[in-house]
């Protein structure tokens, strides 16, 4: 099959024949319909995250059918539609995963970062992470829209969960992740502010067309203060920007992976309790709950679809901010 390829950190995707292994035991082989590409997969290629089997196929926003089931597989079928997503596999008894917190798992795997991704024509993928897809369409169910809830769907749900009843939200960042809470949270009936790179109006715009009572540049001021705050931009100085813009008590979530050093701040603007906080990965009650939510709350995703050939091209437009909503892969 062919496969986008990362051999070295810092270099391109190379175009590869490979074999697609056959599923082992509690494992799934699934034909790629569409792959999204997330901000995490530059993190990988550019090597930020420093740590991924090499060779690597990436992608982790997954959306395809199974084509065949490994031993001791129950609850699946083949020719069943399924999305995989970033968090690929948990151990099942460290201290986290009995706890219910197998997000932060002591011995996790890692769709398109330890494990082979969605970059390709088919993948095998551990069968209690492959989720069953609504079977669509209609529109909004295709495979390229479906396939951004895998990561920036989930994620973003997660860390809306973070940001606890807050009524007037800040967004920080306005791409993929963003772009799907915004419609969420609106339909939850808060407010949503939204704050791009500096003199985005494109962003900006996209923004309030998603129900953004207020979009500007990161470096204005809120119209008013915030409950909470949640940053996707992997731009450490925004941490201190939005711990202004929240009120005493307010919350500033992390949504990202990785993110530059945060600036030194004077303690006041933490004072009054207010928190700052990271999400990592996902569990696989966030897909439940956030795969079922979703069409409830009439979420519609913007993509661009791509051929699996330019993932570097989308990787690009990506890293210098072109993308409205999120890119896919369509293999
Ligand atoms: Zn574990
Ligand atoms: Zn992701």
């Amino acid at each position: 099959m062919r496969a986008m390829v990362l051999r070295r950190q810092g270099e391109p995707l190379r175009m590869e024949e490979i074999e697609l292994p056959p599923p082992g035991p509690a494992e799934v082989a699934i034909a790629v319909a569409a792959c999204g590409v997330c901000r995490t997969d530059l993190h990988v290629v550019d090597g930020d995250l420093t740590e991924p089997k090499l060779p690597l196929v990436p992608g982790h926003e997954i959306v395809g059918r199974i084509t065949a089931l490994g031993p001791g597989v129950a609850g699946l079928a083949v020719g069943d539609r399924v999305g995989v997503p970033w968090l690929g596999h948990s151990c099942g008894h460290c201290h986290y995963c009995l706890g219910g917190a197998e997000n932060l798992c002591d011995a996790p795997g890692f769709t398109g970062y330890t494990i082979d991704g969605g970059y390709a024509e088919g993948c095998v993928a551990d069968a209690a992470y492959a989720f069953r897809l609504p079977d669509g369409p209609p529109e909004s169910h295709g495979d390229a829209e479906l396939a951004p809830l895998l990561c920036a769907g989930l994620i973003g749900h997660r860390s809306l969960r973070m940001a606890g009843a807050a009524e007037r939200l800040g967004l920080y960042g306005f791409g993929a992740a963003a772009h799907i809470v915004a419609q969420v949270a609106r339909w939850e009936g808060r407010r949503v502010f939204a704050f791009t790179r500096p003199g985005d109006t494109a962003a900006q715009e996209f923004a309030r067309r998603l129900g953004a009572e207020w979009a500007g540049g990161s470096d204005q001021a809120a119209p008013e203060e915030l409950d909470a705050a949640i940053l996707f931009a992997p731009v450490g100085a925004l941490v201190p920007a939005a711990l202004r813009a929240v009120r005493k008590g307010g919350i500033v979530v992390c949504g990202g992976i990785h993110m530059s050093d945060i600036p030194a701040f004077p303690y006041a603007i933490l004072w009054g309790e207010r928190q700052i906080r990271s999400v990592a990965n996902l569990t696989r009650a966030d897909a439940e709950e956030f795969l079922a939510l979703a069409p409830r709350a009439g979420v519609k995703t913007e993509v661009e679809t791509f051929p699996l050939a330019a993932a570097n091209q989308a990787l690009d437009r990506l890293r210098r901010g072109e993308l409205t909503g999120a890119a896919v892969l369509i293999p």
